[in-house]
């Protein structure tokens, strides 16, 4: 039923009694009614709770609905859900928590800023696409979609990413194009899966520690604000690291040795753990680090370093422990000075 100028669902639906795709894109529908259910009940022919039974793919794009309509959430064994190209600016909580045997989710080009954090209840989704929205940020709660294998965030407003993304391990393909994201997350090792990452035309200054040892395809970077290399002479000051960061290298450092006893303590302060995973180590002499580091960066071609295709030399950032391993001889790792 794509396409044929349709303002209103059509009750002979429920002579379809296989139904298990509908098709009602490309029209001027802005309700579905309850009665999609029970229509069929009353013509007796298919009984309601049948068409919620067996109907796993339905496509409302392109029409002129202001929300996903309520009655969705009853479809139990829908996978797929087209909503691309309406007037939807809010989704509900109560709507997202109930869709949860969705694999696919496309709410392209809509006007909505805000996703719940009912989100989590998608637990089998793999593919979300958001793109051309008006999205300010992500919910921490994306990250327990351990299934997902495609985000697509193109043409938001957002500012930052949740470090929690990073817990979809299974993710193969990133878009973020078009945002105002002016770093992304530590940690993005974790994604060992990733091959497409598309952060063109946003504010980024460089690529996250460890990003060199992503298993990249292809990447997209064009139209960022990323540092250049124009190296100049510092002056360097002995710097004198706090009492906190001397225990808590010492403390990381100890954690390393399986044997010590620091690290058979450690597990008895779960609060001390806590704070610990903060911590990242020194890009030269790998000596642990938790608050007191030197910004550097360094710069990572992607055809040499990460075997990816195009030749192009990008920003990656790293810590260095001390001036003492800034200047040492033979690397290539640059101070960074903010503008
Ligand atoms: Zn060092």
């Amino acid at each position: 039923m794509s396409s044929k100028n349709l303002k209103e669902v059509p009750p002979n639906i429920s002579r379809l009694t296989e139904l298990s795709v509908l098709l009602l894109n490309n029209n001027h529908i802005c309700t579905l009614p309850a009665e999609l259910l029970l229509l069929s009940h009353v013509r007796a022919t298919i009984p309601a709770w049948w068409i919620a039974k067996i109907l796993t793919e339905l496509n409302l794009g392109n029409n002129t609905f202001k929300e996903i309509p309520a009655v969705v959430g009853h479809l139990e064994q829908l996978r797929k859900l087209y909503l691309y190209s309406n007037h939807i600016s809010t989704v509900s909580s109560e709507v997202m928590g109930s869709l949860k045997n969705l694999c696919i989710l496309n709410l392209n080009h809509n006007d909505i800023q805000k996703l719940p954090s009912e989100i989590k209840s998608l637990t089998k989704l793999q593919c979300l696409s958001l793109a051309h929205n008006k999205l300010e940020n992500i919910p921490a709660e994306l990250g327990h979609l351990n299934e997902l294998t495609e985000v697509n965030f193109t043409n938001n407003c957002l500012t930052e990413l949740p470090q929690e993304i990073y817990h979809c391990k299974l993710l193969t393909k990133l878009y973020l194009a078009r945002n105002q994201l002016d770093s992304l997350p530590e940690g993005i090792r974790s994604l060992t899966k990733l091959q497409v990452l598309d952060v063109a035309g946003n504010m980024l200054s460089m690529f996250p520690v460890e990003f060199h040892q992503l298993h990249l395809k292809e990447l997209y970077c064009e139209r960022n604000k990323f540092v250049q290399c124009n190296p100049m002479p510092s002056v360097l000051v002995q710097e004198v690291l706090s009492l906190k960061e001397l225990v808590a290298r010492f403390v990381l450092c100890e954690d390393r040795n399986k044997s010590s006893f620091v690290h058979r303590t450690l597990p008895y302060y779960p609060n001390l753990i806590t704070l610990l995973t903060k911590g990242s180590y020194c890009a030269l002499c790998l000596q642990p680090i938790l608050t007191t580091w030197l910004e550097c960066v360094h710069f990572v071609n992607l055809r040499k370093v990460m075997k990816m295709k195009k030749s192009l030399t990008v920003p990656v950032r790293a810590l260095l422990c001390s001036y003492k391993c800034f200047i040492s001889e033979g690397h290539a790792y640059y101070g960074v000075i903010s503008a």
